[in-house]
């Protein structure tokens, strides 16, 4: 159904909104579980869900249902008064976690300050006010507070914004001798993503994992994970960590798919590392607010499920295996398939940006990243004839930069 009085497009770049997006002149009005549609009726399948937001897929009539219900009854009240949804999705997280406290954001990049402020207080609070120095990695993206991005170091996003802060180191991606030597007397905390997101879909190998758990607990360090796009079922475990042993963190912060689209983050502490935290140090005025835990109590008890645990493991399977079969058929366009779970890196020869737009005009929609990747985050709702849908339409993108290739040759 085309409606011909309607733009497609809008006009970028918009002269009334700050110009810190590149953005597609493409605009949605509506969606349904893996489909986006247009404001003038086209359809897009969505591998990229918001940038693994939408896990449980566009206007779930579960998440929809709780909103409507929540929004007839109170929207926001102050976090002086006990707000019973708070309770609720904070003993569903720390039940199904390492966890034994939660503080509400509205963000991710508010999870990570509240993260690196938790692990600071906790020195703090022993004695030890020296340690403050958080250890992230190259390639790592935390959000883009101020604190956020001094943790992921990323020059591009510090550039401009003022002296690098104190207090930040930091290293290669799985260095592990690096990192033993980088650990001295003022550590407060290692901050890594299991899975990097933005950086290129990086795994972490699950040794790693505890090997960094291994040298936090020889050195009293903080292990915080970073787990806002690669956790809640992303992987095929609810968390990203999980599929290692003893690789269990001191601090992680959530976010992203635990509102599905609403905005809402979540830091998650032991009793032991949050006990720097005390009355006024912190606070947040939409952090936790009924609205926001409505939606997220719901959206977790779905991504807690083991059937659809299992089918993520299931769609990720068959991308894998789907996927190498393109990279064979276009080693001139991709170069490299990685990542987990469904959060998935195709790396590729063709400059990234140019790629997205084939994907567009095979009407899919992935995400870019870091190294000259894309990635699929798709909802993990995403059925297999979805993902074979996917596939097809990848193959096309593929087609299409393989032909503009030679015709520029
Ligand atoms: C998206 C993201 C963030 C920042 O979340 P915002 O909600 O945009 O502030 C932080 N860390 C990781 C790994 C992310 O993917």
């Amino acid at each position: 159904m085309t409606d011909k009085t309607a733009p497609a497009t809008v006009s970028v770049p918009s002269d009334h909104i700050m110009a810190v997006y590149s953005r597609t002149p493409l605009a949605f009005e509506r969606g349904e579980g893996a489909r986006l549609y247009t404001t003038d009726g086209v359809a897009y399948l969505d591998c990229m869900a918001g940038i693994a937001v939408n896990a449980l897929g566009h206007a779930n009539p579960k998440l929809v249902q709780v909103l409507k219900d929540q929004a007839e009854k109170l929207w926001h009240v102050s976090n002086i008064f006990t707000i019973p949804g708070q309770e609720k999705l904070a003993r569903a997280l720390t039940e199904a976690t390492f966890a034994d406290e939660v503080f509400f954001t509205n963000s991710g990049a508010e999870a990570i300050e509240c993260a690196i402020k938790t692990a600071r207080k906790y020195h703090w609070a022993n004695g030890q006010p020296e340690r403050i120095d958080i250890i992230g990695f190259e390639g790592s993206f935390h959000g883009r507070t101020i604190a956020a991005v001094n943790a992921s170091g990323n020059p591009s996003y510090l550039e401009g914004f003022g002296p690098p802060l104190p207090g930040f180191v930091h290293l290669p991606y799985g260095d592990h001798e690096a990192l033993k030597a980088a650990i001295g007397p003022t550590t407060a905390a290692i901050l890594i993503e299991p899975v990097q997101g933005e950086g290129g879909a990086r795994a972490l190998p699950d040794v790693c994992l505890a090997g960094l758990r291994a040298l936090c607990d020889e050195t009293g360090t903080l292990l915080i994970y970073d787990e806002i796009q690669c956790g809640l079922g992303r992987t095929g475990k609810l968390f990203a960590y999980e599929w290692a042993t003893d690789a269990r963190p001191d601090i992680m912060a959530v976010a992203k798919a635990l509102g599905g689209g609403f905005p809402v983050g979540a830091c998650l502490a032991t009793a032991e590392a949050g006990k720097g935290m005390v009355v006024g140090s912190h606070g947040s005025t939409y952090g936790g607010n009924p609205l926001a835990m409505a939606v997220g109590a719901a959206a977790l008890e779905e991504l807690v499920k083991p059937e659809l645990l299992a089918h993520v493991r299931e769609v990720a399977g068959y991308f894998t295996q789907q996927l190498a079969g393109l990279v064979e058929r276009f080693p001139d366009v991709v170069s490299d398939i990685r990542g987990k779970g469904l959060l998935i890196g195709i790396k590729l020869h063709t400059p990234n940006r140019e790629f997205m737009q084939y994907a567009r005009d095979a009407h899919l929609l992935i995400a870019g990243g870091g190294d000259n990747c894309v990635r699929l985050l798709p909802p993990l709702t995403l059925t297999i004839a979805e993902a074979s849908e996917a596939m097809e339409k990848l193959e096309r993108a593929c087609e299409i930069a393989r032909a503009r290739t030679k015709a520029a040759a």
